[in-house]
C-alpha cells in the first residue's frame, strides 16, 4: 500500500490507542480491540481459523503495519458469505499480506479463483509460500499493479457481471471508483464488502482537512441512497458494509 496510506494508518493506530473515538468504536480483535473482554469472547468461541491461516496471522502480526490485515471474526463473515452464495470468483482490492486472501480462497470450490490487487511487492513475497502451504496458489492470481487498472482489465476482458464477491480495502480516495468498477464486475446477487467504513469513528463529523474521512462519509451516505444494491452497514472490525447487488 502506498507510503501515504501507511502514514495515515499509523495516525488512526496512535488516535485509536490514544482512546479517541473508544466509547463509540469497538476496534479489530488481533489490534487495537485485542484487550477488549466482549470482543475476546467473540473469537474465542467462534473463531475456526484453518491451521495455515493462523501462521499467516501470526506472521502478518510482525510486520509494522499488521494494524491494516482484516480482523479474523470480519474474514471469516465474509468467507462466510462466500460460501453462502455459492461464490467461486472473487476480487481482493488491497491484499497487503493476504490473510483475507487466503480466507476467501479457503473458502471457495477447487476450481475458484481470486484476483488479489496489490502494489507493494514484499507484501506478495510474505503471502506467497503460506498460500502454497495452503494448498490454493494456483486459486490466487495476484496482480502487482494500480487495482483501478486492473479492475479495467478485468473489464475488458469481458468478465463484467462475472464475479460472486469484492472486498474493497485499499486506498480511501479511490474507494467510489472501486466501488463503481466493482458492482459491473459483479453478478446480481453477488456481494461488495467494503472495510472501513467507520474509520475508527472519523466519518461522524469529517474534520474539513480530513480528506479520507469525508470519502469515507460521501460514498457510505452515496450507498445509503443507491437502489442498485440491498445494503447492511456493520460495526464489526472498521465497519463493514455489504452491499449486495439487485
Ligand atoms: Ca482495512
Amino acid at each position: 500500500m502506498a507510503t501515504d496510506i501507511k502514514m495515515l494508518f499509523c495516525i488512526a493506530l496512535a488516535a485509536v490507542l490514544s482512546g479517541v473515538g473508544k466509547s463509540a468504536f469497538v476496534g479489530k480483535s488481533h489490534s487495537e480491540g485485542k484487550d477488549d473482554p466482549v470482543l475476546q469472547y467473540v473469537v474465542n468461541n467462534s473463531l475456526r481459523e484453518h491451521p495455515v491461516l493462523t501462521k499467516l496471522r501470526l506472521r502478518t502480526l510482525e510486520d509494522r503495519w499488521n494494524v491494516m490485515m482484516v480482523a479474523s471474526e470480519q474474514a471469516q463473515l465474509m468467507a462466510n458469505l462466500i460460501k453462502l452464495i455459492n461464490g467461486s470468483k472473487a476480487i481482493e482490492i488491497g491484499m497487503y499480506t493476504g490473510y483475507n486472501t487466503l480466507s476467501m480462497a479457503l473458502a471457495m470450490p477447487e476450481n475458484g479463483r481470486v484476483v488479489a490487487c496489490e502494489i507493494d511487492n514484499s507484501y506478495v513475497d510474505i503471502a506467497r509460500p503460506f498460500f502454497k502451504e495452503a494448498g490454493v496458489e494456483h486459486m490466487i492470481d495476484v496482480r502487482l499493479q494500480l487495482a483501478l487498472t486492473t479492475l479495467d482489465e478485468l473489464i475488458a476482458a469481458g468478465e463484467a457481471g462475472t464475479y460472486d464477491f469484492v472486498f474493497i480495502d485499499a486506498d480511501k480516495i479511490n474507494y467510489d471508483r472501486y466501488y463503481e468498477k466493482s458492482l459491473e464486475l459483479i453478478r446480481r446477487g453477488g456481494i461488495i464488502a467494503i472495510d472501513n467504513v467507520l474509520w475508527s469513528g472519523r466519518v461522524v463529523n469529517p474534520a474539513p482537512d480530513d480528506l479520507y474521512s469525508q470519502a469515507l462519509d460521501a460514498l457510505n451516505k452515496k450507498l445509503h441512497k443507491d437502489q442498485r444494491i440491498d445494503l447492511s452497514m456493520l460495526t464489526v472490525g472498521d465497519g463493514l458494509t455489504i452491499a449486495i447487488k439487485r
